[in-house]
């Protein structure tokens, strides 16, 4: 074994991931007072009211496959409901199969028009393994500066933002990636709204773009608005915790939550079946609205559908992070060593690492932040424009 060398995806000869660009730390600091714009009264924390009268994202019919016991979550997305039908809200329909449509790689003329680029959350309580999952799916190595605080440290921390930013190669094409790490989230002895620090810091994004927005000029907006939210769940347990139920419910109109089951190699088949059906009852149970993907179109082929269908029915996606390259009989891949045998990241068979790859940096990236912008942006300006006038 040795440390990662880049290695290519599968099937993908010409991605060559960049490990040589360089990574760009920023400590966000914490809290609402600590990352108040400076100059700008700090915008109090969105509270949910009565849904009358509010309109409502266009309803995407859910797919449920044929042999499959594992259904698609029914969607949940909604407006805030507080908004007054003047603000213009929503597009009249979310584009289908942004797999055709919006692979940003395949089409010059989008890469040209499109700054490339996504910025993610990682929540998860400390040794989740976020910190190997986000270095395995992007093929470099953020943490290589982390100091792992010890126990006492960790009592004595509060909910950290950090900021990384990176830039990998896709098909040729330079993707700018940001992921904001929440270090010390689920690691207090009492977690009551630990989650806050991350809600304000969504908060702040929005706020930035909106005052951006709203200026003089418009033409230069640094977009910091947080596009996905990768949720960490714990592997042990049945399901999910009551910190992970009050965490997504605080963020899910906020940003896209796509939630994982990490470290799913310590699960066997059968359970990790039914650990992400029962994550998906609680996930319908407490009304937390994850990212729908959005539906595919009923001309596209049959190999296309089912490939699109595969995807829905893997959520919550069951990963397996390493940043270790094996070799065995005489093949390289990243995976685990164990006494019983070795378990390799990018096997579907192993686990669902490659789905949510290519979801996250190719077929999904636009879509993600099309949400992002059309929805969860939109309930802000709107609460904004609501609570200043
Ligand atoms: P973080 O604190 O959530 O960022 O977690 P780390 O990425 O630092 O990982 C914590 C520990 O879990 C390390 O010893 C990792 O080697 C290990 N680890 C990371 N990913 C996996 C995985 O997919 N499976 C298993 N079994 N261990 C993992």
């Amino acid at each position: 074994m040795r440390d990662l060398p880049p290695i290519s995806q599968p099937g993908d000869q010409h991605q060559k991931p960049d490990h040589q660009a360089p990574v760009h730390r920023e400590a966000e600091g914490t809290g609402t007072a600590a990352n108040s714009l400076s100059g700008t009264p700090t915008l109090p924390r969105a509270v949910l009211c009565n849904p009358t009268g509010s309109p409502t994202v266009p309803h995407r019919p859910s797919r449920v496959g044929p042999n499959t016991d594992l259904k698609p979550l029914a969607l949940k997305r909604q407006l805030i409901p507080q908004v007054s039908m003047d603000y213009p809200l929503i597009p009249a329909s979310r584009p289908h199969s942004p797999w055709g449509r919006f692979d940003p790689y395949d089409s010059p003329e989008v890469c040209q028009k499109k700054c490339l680029g996504c910025i993610f959350l990682s929540v998860g309580e400390s040794g989740l393994g976020k910190s190997t999952l986000i270095n395995s799916l992007f093929l470099t190595d953020l943490y290589k500066d982390r100091k792992v605080p010890n126990a006492q440290e960790r009592i004595d921390q509060t909910v950290n933002t950090i900021k990384h930013t990176i830039s990998i190669e896709e098909k040729g094409i330079k993707v700018r990636l940001t992921v904001i790490d929440t270090p010390g989230f689920g690691d207090a002895v009492n977690n009551t709204e630990s989650w806050n620090p991350i809600e304000d810091y969504i908060d702040q994004q929005f706020e930035q773009y909106f005052r951006d927005e709203s200026g003089l000029n418009r033409s230069n907006i640094q977009d910091n608005r947080v596009h996905c939210c990768l949720y960490f769940i714990s592997p042990l347990g049945h399901g999910l915790r009551p910190l992970d139920v009050a965490c997504m419910k605080a963020l899910h109109n906020k940003v896209n939550i796509v939630p994982v089951v990490a470290k799913a190699d310590s699960l066997t088949q059968a359970e990790v079946h039914r650990k992400k059906m029962k994550i998906r009852e609680e996930i319908e149970q407490f009304g937390i609205n994850i990212y729908q993907f959005p539906e595919c179109d009923s001309d596209e082929d049959e190999d296309f559908k089912k490939q699109d269908q595969i995807l829905k029915d893997s959520t919550p996606f069951a990963v397996i992070g390493s940043n270790v390259q094996v070799e065995s009989k005489g093949r390289k891949f990243r995976g685990r060593v164990y006494p019983w045998g070795v378990v390799e990241v990018e096997n579907s068979a192993h686990s669902d690492f490659l789905l949510l790859r290519n979801m996250l940096v190719r077929t999904h990236m636009q879509d993600l932040k099309d949400v992002t912008g059309e929805t969860h942006y939109e309930n802000y300006r709107a609460q904004f424009v609501n609570h200043i006038t």
